[in-house]
């Protein structure tokens, strides 16, 4: 539809173990996908995590974050590995991650949950339950217990050792992620659940006070609250109720895990971490797997859809997205599965040809 052509600058930070496998395949589908839309991509590829480690002896080198910064997006594969799991904290590969978030300024990590219907057999609910799963976790990522000071070690008046750390949010941070997550509900269903602990924490409850202030800005979303430990219960006992959730750092952190598992394929999950200005990081959720790098075994549909949320997210570019979205769903129609989500009667391939097999998903689509 769109006849001016379209430039993007993409950061790859292809990373470790299967990382550099599974954004291989997605850049090439970015390509391929490009092409046909009158979009031009600008791979730029830069070290990140135990790459950059091995290299630079740092695992988020300046000069990664400064392209990174001045790029349209980044798609990042997956950092770490055996190699550096004993490295002091500020060696270790997980450690760039933490930095490149922050210095991105990315507030908001959607996590989307989706049941295919081709993978239902992957879950370990019983079918009827997870038919027709397909929510999203929107997580406040930079503030929060996990930020807030002070924190540290310490001793009580008995002289026993203690470590503590403090939940806490200003209006403002609680406010930019609930409009995210509103703005993001009304392009869904229309349904939006803020996850609290209003009956225990002061945090909470200011979130939930802040909620529904907003909530005046957004009278056409049906606005519910779930007390965290009831939301993961509902999660696992009818997760169709849900379409998207909102909640902060901690919780956050904890349910879209939950959440993933519900799908139980960890290698069909991506995920985005966009800010209010700058680009957005986006990346699979699963890790590294050193356990089957460099064997073409990796399920590269995460890394292409955590393309697909790029070209949505982060560049705007909806129907380039729908395209891959097609092209993922053609591709297991078609039969092809990966070892991690194979099963009897399915065509059983590595990595290289699942790309190649998504691919063939995206052309005929012209
Ligand atoms: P993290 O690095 O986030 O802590 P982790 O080390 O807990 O992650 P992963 O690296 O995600 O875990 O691997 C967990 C398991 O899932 C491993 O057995 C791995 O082989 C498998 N796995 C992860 N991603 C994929 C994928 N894309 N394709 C196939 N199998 C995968
Ligand atoms: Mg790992």
């Amino acid at each position: 539809s769109s006849t001016s052509k379209r430039n993007y600058a993409i950061t790859l930070l292809p990373g470790d173990g299967i990382g550099p496998e599974v954004t291989t395949v997605a850049k090439n589908v970015l390509d391929l996908v490009g092409s046909l839309e009158g979009i031009e991509f600008n791979f730029r590829e830069m070290l990140l995590g135990g790459a950059a480690l091995d290299v630079t002896g740092v695992p988020l080198p300046d000069e990664t974050l400064s392209v990174a910064k001045q790029s349209d997006a980044i798609l990042l594969g997956a950092i770490g590995g055996y190699k550096w799991d004993k490295n002091e904290k500020h060696l270790k590969p997980e450690t760039g991650l933490l930095q490149l978030r922050e210095g991105l300024k990315v507030f908001a990590n959607l996590r989307p949950a989706i049941v295919f219907p081709q993978l239902m057999d992957a879950s370990t609910l019983k079918r009827e339950i997870v038919e027709g799963v397909d929510l999203m976790v929107v997580r406040e990522l930079t503030g929060g217990i996990y930020f807030g000071k002070p924190r540290g070690f310490g001793t009580d008046e008995n002289g026993e050792e203690t470590g503590y750390n403090t939940e806490i949010y200003a209006a403002y941070e609680i406010d930019r992620i609930v409009r995210f997550a509103f703005e993001i509900a009304r392009k869904r269903h229309g349904k939006l659940c803020s996850v609290d602990k209003a009956n225990v924490l002061e945090a909470s409850m200011l979130w939930r006070r802040r909620v529904i202030a907003i909530a005046q800005e957004y009278p056409d979303i049906e606005l519910s609250h779930m007390y965290v430990d009831n939301a993961s219960m509902q999660l696992v006992r009818y997760p169709k109720q849900f379409d998207t959730i909102v909640t902060n750092n901690i919780f956050g952190d904890i349910l879209s895990d939950e959440a993933a598992m519900i799908t139980g394929s960890i290698g069909m999950l991506p995920s985005a971490s966009v800010g209010s200005s700058g680009p957005g990081l986006f990346e699979p959720i699963h890790g590294s797997a050193p356990d089957i790098a460099g064997q073409d075994k990796a399920n590269p549909f995460a890394t292409v859809l955590s393309a697909a949320m790029l070209l949505k997210y982060g560049l705007g570019e909806d129907k380039a997205a729908e395209r891959i979205e097609k092209a993922v769903l053609d591709t297991l129609n078609r039969g092809f599965r990966t070892a991690d989500i194979y099963s009897a009667g399915t065509k059983l391939v590595g990595c290289k040809q699942m790309g190649e097999e998504i691919m063939k998903s995206v052309e005929p689509q012209v």
